[in-house]
């Protein structure tokens, strides 16, 4: 039995079947969720359009809606933070801070204003641009941030008069059930569904008729299957997908002034952020300098279970990518990496690894090149800093980056010519409700966040009143 049931029209639904849920800090089995089925889904999907046909028409009960939802979240992070860190693994302050963090997202949203924008008023014509919802959208979202990945599409498609059926990653179903329980007395019927399942209820949903709109963060190979599968029915898609952040050094940029947020946004979240810094490039003259304050950093950091007071880092989140991390760095190893911090999985259960940081490691080797998600990171020398750029735009990924140094201007000179949604100067990882936040290249399509996130949950409509 699961303990959390699906949100469909408003109302608790159990299922058939469960499925495991695994606390990555024991290894073990902890908990069920519930797998929905395809005549479930449908449901949903029924319940969203029903509800859409009210929900569309006033923005002013939408705006309070959400405002309302956003005090609920708050008021309830406390209940809903274990239950985050029971799935997911990071530290129980992390996952109140993500519970509040969804709250914030839905309050911008509630206050975003979104003006008509008058293209012309003249003598011959009033002619206005105006935002019109798409519908149903399906929202599927994955195991890093759940609950705050689901606020961005939650907040903006709401907002904009859609409703939405959305499905977590089977690997952190429940606190995202938790959320839509919470939401249930505040969100009219239908409005928000949550449904739980595998990986196939994510192709259900993508080829489902009733869904206008496909709104998908993930990695890029889930997120072409995403964007083949929208195609026939012509939906729209906005994807947000997997990076390989690179960070270049300047060549005056101090080790030790930089180091804490080099670190900081590399290891956030276990690595297991899509635009943490996933590559660092140092100046050959100071590169010893750079790797022995990062792992002076990695050494110090403090691993364990999520529920654990103090701990700092948690566990991977599940054994796929633990193996995938540890392979990762063991290829590195085997190649003539040196792990200057770390290296290896830590012993027991549970999918804990050392914070990792590897030198003597170069582009050509699979953890530069390859997105790792997970606490590893690659430190690469440079000498010339137009090859370091070469080398960090020469990916598929396009997501972010950042350049680090102590002239300010000359950084944003170079920062600039980073091919990615976001160049950083000086930091990393500075995201905000009202920043739009997407990917270049194999990293995404479209934008979430701020008026951009909210107009891809829209269509456009010109209205045209003649004067004639
Ligand atoms: P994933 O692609 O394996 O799964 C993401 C979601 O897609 C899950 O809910 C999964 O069940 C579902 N899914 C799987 N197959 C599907 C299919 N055929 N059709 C529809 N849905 C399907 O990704 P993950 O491992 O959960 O997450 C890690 C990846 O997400 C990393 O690459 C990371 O960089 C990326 N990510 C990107 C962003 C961003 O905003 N750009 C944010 C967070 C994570």
């Amino acid at each position: 039995m699961s303990d959390f049931t699906m949100t469909i029209g408003g109302q608790g639904v159990a299922a058939q079947e469960t499925f495991d849920v695994v606390n990555p800090a024991t290894g073990e089995v902890h908990a069920q969720a519930p797998d929905c089925t395809e005549k479930q889904l449908d449901q949903a999907m029924e319940s969203a359009a029903a509800a859409y046909r009210d929900w569309r028409r006033d923005e002013a009960a939408r705006r309070a809606a959400l405002r309302a939802a956003a005090d609920v979240l708050f008021a309830k992070a406390a209940d809903i933070a274990p239950v985050l860190t029971a799935e997911q693994g990071k530290p129980l302050q992390d996952a109140t801070m993500e519970v509040y963090g969804a709250g914030v997202w839905l309050k911008y949203y509630a206050d975003l204003e979104v003006p008509a924008e008058v293209i012309q008023d003249d003598d011959n014509a009033l002619v206005e641009v105006v935002r019109k919802p798409m519908g149903v959208v399906a929202a599927i979202t994955p195991w890093n941030f759940p609950l705050v990945l689901g606020s961005w599409k939650i907040a903006p498609a709401l907002l904009a008069g859609n409703t939405m059926v959305l499905k977590p990653s089977p690997y952190t179903p429940r606190s995202t059930l938790a959320l839509a329980e919470a939401l249930r007395d505040t969100l009219p019927p239908g409005v928000l569904n949550v449904v739980s399942g595998g990986d196939r209820l994510g192709a259900w949903m993508t080829s489902h008729p009733v869904p206008r709109k496909i709104s998908f963060t993930g990695s890029v190979a889930t997120g072409k299957k995403v964007a083949a599968a929208a195609a026939p029915d012509l939906k729209r898609v906005t994807l947000e997908l997997g990076g390989n952040d690179p960070a270049i050094l300047l060549d005056d940029a101090d080790p030790a002034q930089v180091a804490d947020g080099l670190f900081a946004a590399a290891f956030q979240n276990n690595g297991q952020v899509c635009s943490a810094i996933k590559r660092v490039y140092a100046p050959q003259h100071r590169y010893d300098e750079v790797v022995e304050a990062l792992a002076a950093r990695a050494r110090a950091a403090k691993v364990g279970d999520g529920m654990t007071e103090g701990v700092q880092y948690g566990p991977i989140n599940n054994r796929p990518q633990f193996e995938r991390v540890s392979e990762l760095v063991a290829d590195a190893i085997a190649g003539g990496a040196r792990a200057a911090a770390g290296g290896k999985p830590i012993d027991g259960p549970g999918f804990f690894f050392e914070p990792t940081i590897l030198a003597d490691v170069s582009d050509g080797s699979r953890i530069v090149d390859e997105e790792q998600f997970g606490p590893a990171l690659p430190v690469v020398p440079y000498t010339d800093l137009d090859e370091a750029l070469a080398r960090a735009n020469g990916t598929h990924f396009g997501l972010s980056g950042s350049v680090w140094g102590a002239d300010a201007d000359r950084a944003a000179e170079v920062a600039a010519q980073l091919d990615c949604g976001t160049a950083w100067v000086n930091t990393h990882l500075a995201i905000a409700p009202h920043q739009p936040f997407g990917g270049s290249k194999w990293s995404g399509i479209g934008v979430e966040n701020g008026p951009w996130g909210y107009y891809g949950f829209t269509e456009l409509q010109v209205i045209h009143r003649s004067k004639r």
